[in-house]
């Protein structure tokens, strides 16, 4: 492991803890993406002794600017370099009482901070004094694990999830960012213990389940939570999408699978965590909205509308962000069914003017949303779709040049109407503000001052009002 460590800030730990006389380890997360050869900025070093006194040695070393965040009550401290962060603590042992996961801390041997971790793949530590500088310590196989991709505890399964349930959503998360397998007794111990998930926070719940959703392959992450129970204790609205009723021979497809290729179809077109949130809710609502109506079959009428108003609720209760993250959701799931009823129909330039008025900004979003959704097996189906979504594009693009649709704003004012025909704030304006914004969407007037003005005085007319003289 030598030559891994090879950067300067390696070899001034191991001096300072020489100096110390203190043994002194990279262990953890590092050590496991080191072997990967994934990328991680992150170090987390284990004395047998004072991190923090190692951690102030070792910032003077590396400058008299270099700040170290000491955090007393932890005993750790921390020291960021150039684009490094670097975690100093000392060895503990940890033991757990049933109702937290704040556990009671001693100072332990190297073995008992190992014993500590959620994993084998976590529990690999590397000397860094001179004599063991580069030498592998694994008590638990944690390198064959890495080799067979395996996620195992390095203690009796049951007690580590009991003890801190968190770690329950953290096997799943490495499996589904690894693409790893979780050992059978580690597996069977989540699905025994699921129920403690209860003494964690939303937040640290949705943190895990952020990274399952930004990994490459989400799907295999919530097929997980599925099968150990997770998925209805902490999104019960997903779980309910699974299954397939039939009725009169007609079944409808199992929604929670179809989401979930919905999720997969989207990761390789954005990384933006709120669309791939977009993607994972935009059926959210049709467990509520199915009917089985007889000579048609099933519908999930207004499945978009109901599923946008479920959303706060289920924001609230996960702990997700009420700001403009959430509306941008609310609006994608809303709009997701307008591109494809689109393709469908002939696709007229008032149509799309109409889609690009309400989406603004995000109709680039929400047509991909829309590609991702089309899960057919029928490839003629596919074909066909795609094609009429390209078209559909081409139109957005040719009328957005044209008509500047996207940020509408009215070419002319409620105070203009107003000032025009000598009117206080009525019902009148709002109509008359109304039809503008109508006949451009319909393509009857450009959307510019001129036109919009003249229209105006028409349909004023029509009302029966008069300009005033100024
Ligand atoms: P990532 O950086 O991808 O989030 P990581 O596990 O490398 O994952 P941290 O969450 O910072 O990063 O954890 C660092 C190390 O601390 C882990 O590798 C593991 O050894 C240990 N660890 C973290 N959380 C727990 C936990 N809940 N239970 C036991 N050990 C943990």
């Amino acid at each position: 492991m030598r030559e891994h460590l090879e950067h300067p800030i390696f070899s001034i730990i191991s001096e300072e803890a020489d100096q110390l006389q203190q043994p002194c380890f990279v262990i953890g997360g590092f050590v496991r993406d080191l072997i990967l050869r994934r990328n991680s900025k992150d170090i987390d070093v284990v004395t047998l002794g004072s991190g923090i006194e190692l951690a102030k040695r070792v910032a003077k070393r590396l400058g008299p600017k270099t700040p170290v965040s000491v955090f007393k009550n932890f005993g750790t401290a921390m020291i960021k370099s150039a684009d490094w962060e670097v975690e100093f603590v000392g060895a503990r042992k940890e033991s757990y009482t049933h109702d937290s996961r704040k556990p009671i801390v001693e100072d332990g041997t190297l073995e008992d901070d190992q014993k500590r971790r959620d994993f084998t793949i976590n529990a690999l530590a590397i000397g860094l004094n001179k004599d063991n500088f580069g030498e592998l310590v694994d008590p638990f196989n944690g390198v064959a694990d890495l080799e067979n991709k395996i996620i195992r505890t390095p203690l009796e399964p049951g007690i580590t999830f009991s003890d801190d349930p968190l770690r329950m959503m953290r096997a799943i998360r490495f499996a589904t960012q690894l693409n790893f397998k979780i050992e059978e007794n580690t597996l069977q111990a989540i699905t025994d213990f699921r129920e403690r998930i209860a003494i964690i926070s939303g937040e640290r719940v949705i943190e895990e389940l952020n990274k399952i959703i930004l990994s490459d392959k989400p799907s295999i992450g919530f097929k997980l939570l599925d099968k150990t129970g997770l998925l209805p204790l902490i999104f019960p609205e997903l779980s309910n999408m699974k299954g397939v009723e039939e009725r009169s021979g007609i079944a409808h497809k199992d929604n929670f699978y179809h989401t979930l290729e919905v999720l997969d179809r989207i990761v390789p077109n954005t990384n933006n965590l709120w669309l791939r949130w977009s993607a994972l809710l935009h059926d959210i609502a049709k467990p509520r909205t199915k009917r089985f109506v007889p000579g048609i079959g099933w519908t999930f009428h207004a499945h978009n509308h109901v599923g946008e108003k479920m959303i706060p609720k289920l924001f609230r209760r996960m702990k997700l962000p009420m700001n403009e993250k959430m509306k941008y959701i609310q609006k994608m799931v809303s709009l997701h069914m307008r591109p494809i009823v689109l393709s469908e129909e002939e696709v007229t330039d008032s149509a799309v003017r109409r889609l690009l008025f309400e989406a603004g900004d995000d109709i680039d979003d929400l047509m991909t949303l829309c590609e991702a959704d089309i899960t057919s097996k029928n490839e003629g189906k596919v074909k066909r779709y795609m094609k009429n979504f390209r078209l559909v594009r081409e139109k957005l693009k040719d009328l957005e040049e044209r008509d500047h649709i996207r940020n509408f704003q009215p070419p002319v004012s409620g105070e203009e109407i107003m000032g025009t025909f000598g009117l206080s704030p009525c019902r009148e304006v709002g109509l008359i503000k109304n039809a503008i914004k109508e006949a451009i969407l319909e393509g009857e007037i450009h959307n510019n001052h001129d036109e919009a003005y003249r229209f105006m005085l028409k349909t004023a007319s029509e009302m029966g009002l008069t300009p005033v003289q100024s």
